[in-house]
Parts: structure tokens; sequence; C-alpha cells
């Protein structure tokens, strides 16, 4: 994180979390504010406000649920996953990501009242009931470990929980203050993966391909289950091929066994993100491809190419690693059953389907888990 200027919410000033902040980002300026909301018009102001709020940071209360459900998206098929708020945006810089055009403006913020996040996850742990949960959707997981070791504080919190699962996604390879914890293997280690061209020239700031696979090898190596996401995939002339070797350099570091799902999700946008893209990527060509606008009004490739692109993975992973749980982000039955044979309901639906290797690979005992 390269932070120019912290905004401390005179609200929490005298919270632990802001004190310990304060005392390890003290080289850093600060300013208290009474009103956060001038923050964010500051932020505004700038020429380029997505690239200034990946350079500021506002600590202040998460006044909403830090706990809530993923709202996935109307008419596809979602997989019942639940989203921990611990903060918002990001300071690393793919071209695509959602989150420059899902807050208004963007502003790295982190959430310091963490009684109250206590609190709701001591809710989730006391219900019995099997719930998947995950710090990165609205941020990326592990790039917070600087500013507050809070991935470290969440695996222990959810360490030994008969019924809670933590996954911790990221496009980093910052897993260090990770690999000595006890984590029992309640905490899914998970990450986003691409071809070496597209994180090249479409995702700046983030780890290379071989270092994400070699941080998801050193957390095999002491234990933890993992996750992979090929999230979002892009079609370009040569890309199931290259596609292909990265499945490939993946399997020749990554024992399949340890791996308790891989997503595939193909490239899709809400279509106010394509301003943002243009004028803040002017070299990326990613929006200029063959696209509809689905039911749910973001654009995505026509299904026929997102099933063939699917296919020609889905095909590679399966020679590799033929006992792998994959499911998709955002499709129907459809492309289920054409890319891999049956559709969700036939098994109970998503959610069942992922909790059932939650509970395989995380050693959870919950109350009840779908057959
Ligand atoms: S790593 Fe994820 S959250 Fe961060 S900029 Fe890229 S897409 Fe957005």
């Amino acid at each position: 994180m390269k932070i120019n200027k912290i905004y401390i919410d005179q609200a929490v000033a005298d919270y632990p979390v802001t004190i310990e902040i304060i005392r390890r980002m003290k080289h850093k300026h600060f300013e208290y504010v009474a009103d956060t909301e001038s923050v964010f018009r500051l932020i505004n102001a700038f020429k380029d406000p997505e690239s200034a709020g990946k350079r500021s940071l506002l600590l202040t209360l998460n006044k909403g649920h830090f706990v809530r459900k993923c709202p996935g998206t109307t008419h596809y098929t979602c997989c019942n996953y639940h989203i921990l708020h611990i903060g918002s945006y990001c300071s690393m810089d793919c071209s695509y990501c959602i989150l420059q055009a899902y807050f208004h403006p963007p502003l790295l913020t982190f959430f310091v009242n963490h009684e109250e996040m206590k609190k709701s996850l001591e809710g989730v742990f006391s219900t019995g009931e099997i719930c998947r949960m995950g710090t990165g959707e609205f941020t990326d997981s592990m790039i917070w470990e600087n500013v507050y070791p809070i991935a470290s504080k969440l695996v222990r919190m959810f360490a030994g929980r008969r019924n809670a699962v933590l996954e911790l996604k990221t496009k980093t390879s910052e897993i260090t203050s990770l690999l000595g914890l006890k984590h029992q293997g309640n905490t899914i280690m998970s990450w986003s993966l691409n071809t070496p061209r597209v994180i090249r020239e479409q995702e700046r700031r983030t780890a290379f391909l071989n270092d994400r696979i070699s941080a998801a090898a050193a957390c095999q190596s002491v234990g933890y289950p993992l996750a992979f996401h090929f999230d979002p995939l892009f079609w370009y002339e040569g890309c199931e091929a290259e596609y292909n070797q990265v499945i490939e350099k993946l399997f020749s570091r990554i024992d399949p066994a340890g791996i308790a799902w891989i997503s595939l999700g193909s490239f899709r946008y809400m279509p106010q993100l394509s301003e943002i893209i243009e004028r803040r990527f002017p070299g990326s060509n990613i929006i200029y491809g063959e696209f509809i606008r689905g039911l749910d009004s973001k654009m995505r490739y026509f299904k026929p190419l997102r099933i063939r692109l699917y296919q020609s993975i889905v095909t590679k992973i399966k020679e590799m690693a033929p006992d792998v749980i994959l499911y998709f982000c955002m499709e129907d039955d459809e492309v289920w059953s054409s890319v891999l044979g049956y559709t969700p309901s036939e098994h109970g639906g998503v959610s069942a389907i992922l909790d059932r290797s939650a509970t395989r690979h995380c050693n959870l005992r919950p109350v009840s888990v779908q057959r």
C-alpha cells in the first residue's frame, strides 16, 4: 500500500484498532475529521478519483452489517456466500475492477469497530449452520496486514469453529503473517488466477502468477485448504492455450487433494464501468469484444463463447485434477450442463455442493449438511 494520508473519523479516535494503526503507521500523515463525507468530496475533486482513493485511507465505523449475504446477481445461479465487510476498495489496480464503479468515489476504508464485528461473527458461530464467508468481495483480503493484521486476527477467530469457514481471497503473495498460525483448517486461502498476459496488461500492482502459486504452495505446506478462482476469464486470440498453461503450472506445484473448490467466471461488467476503463486504462481493449447485456444488465461475452472457454478450461482441469469441485460464478443451468454435464439442482444446489466440500476440506462439524 502506498498511502499518502490517513483520515481518522473523530468518532473512532479512541478505538483500540485506531490506536494500533496509528502506532504501526506513525510515519504517515494523519488528519482527524468530524465529517467523513468531506473526505469523499475531497477525493471526488481529483481528476482521477479512482487513483486518489488508493492513496488515502479512511478509518471509520462500519455502521451497517459486518456480515451480509452476497447479493449475487438476479437470474443467475448464486452460491449463498457471506461477505465479512472489513473495509472497502483496494491498493492494487485492475482495469476491470468493479469496485471502481461500485463506490462513489472509491476510497480505501478500514472499519475499526471490531467489537461489533466480533458480535456479528459470534452470532454466525452460534447457529451451528454451515457458513462460508469471505473478506475478498469489497476489498482484497490480504492488502491490510501492514496497516492492521486483520487476516491473522480472523484466522485465529475462525480456528476450531465447527460450522464456519473463512475464505481469504487475494491477488497478492503476502501470506507470511499467516504461516505460523494455528488455523485448524477453518481458513481457505484462495487466489484469483489469470494468464501472465492478463496479469501484465490488466492487473497493475498485483503479484505475478508464479508468486501467487508459490504463496499458495507455502500455505498448503502448513495445512491451509486452498481455493482458486479463474475469474474473470478473458477471451483473446490464444487464450485457451495460455489458460491451459496456467493450469499445468498450478498443478505442478499444488496437490489437488487440498483444493476445496475452483470457480470459473467470464469477464462481465456494469455498463458504467466502461467509461472508467476508457479513461483510466486507455491501452486496454477488454471492453471491445462481442458483448451482450445479460439478464442482470451486466455486459458479458456471448453464451457460446463463454461455454467454449469454460469447456476448454474444465477439460484441462479435469485431466489434471479429476476430483476437484468446480463451480461457476453467475451462470445459468444451460452453461452448467453444457460444460459440467449437470445442473446444480441435481446435486442439491451450488450452496450444498460447496458446503459439502467445505465440510470435507475444513473439518467442519455443522448441525446439518444437505447430502
Ligand atoms: S485485486 Fe481485486 S479488489 Fe484489487 S483492484 Fe484487482 S480486482 Fe479490484
